[in-house]
């Protein structure tokens, strides 16, 4: 049996989370105290199992009054696959017009997101 620590960072409240563990061919929660909502607990579960993290990062444009475009990934995807997204967000480049949610990376890593943009770059030529 095992006890970690954790913070739950849904919300701002930061609660202090407490949980014994089993770790073995699969981790498997025994109890989980300081959560006060029903969403934080969904969340320790999933951190324990299957921690998933959400992206941002930038893009080179060509042709555009901004010569990077601002990204992001769309949904979370798995913490395992951040490095092989970011290599791939790394070789992409863009030319302007590029509008607000533009999918300008679909799947990265075979992910279930898409690479997404946040900023509007209008095509200057
Ligand atoms: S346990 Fe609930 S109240 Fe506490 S930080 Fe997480 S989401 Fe917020």
């Amino acid at each position: 049996m095992l006890k970690k620590n954790l913070v739950c960072i849904v919300c701002p409240n930061g609660c202090d989370v407490e949980v014994l563990l089993e770790e073995g061919q699969k981790t498997e929660i025994l109890a989980i105290d300081g959560c006060t909502c029903d969403k934080g607990k969904e969340w320790v579960a999933q951190e324990l199992t299957r921690p998933m993290r959400t992206i941002a990062s930038g893009i080179p444009v060509e042709d555009g009054d901004f010569k990077l475009v601002s990204v992001r990934t769309d949904a979370p995807i798995p913490l395992g696959k951040i490095f092989e997204v970011m290599a791939v967000i790394k070789e992409k480049r863009v030319t302007a017009p590029v509008a607000i949610g533009d999918i300008l990376i679909p799947s990265p890593a075979g992910t279930d997101c898409n690479i997404i943009a946040t900023r509007n770059v209008a095509f200057t030529g």
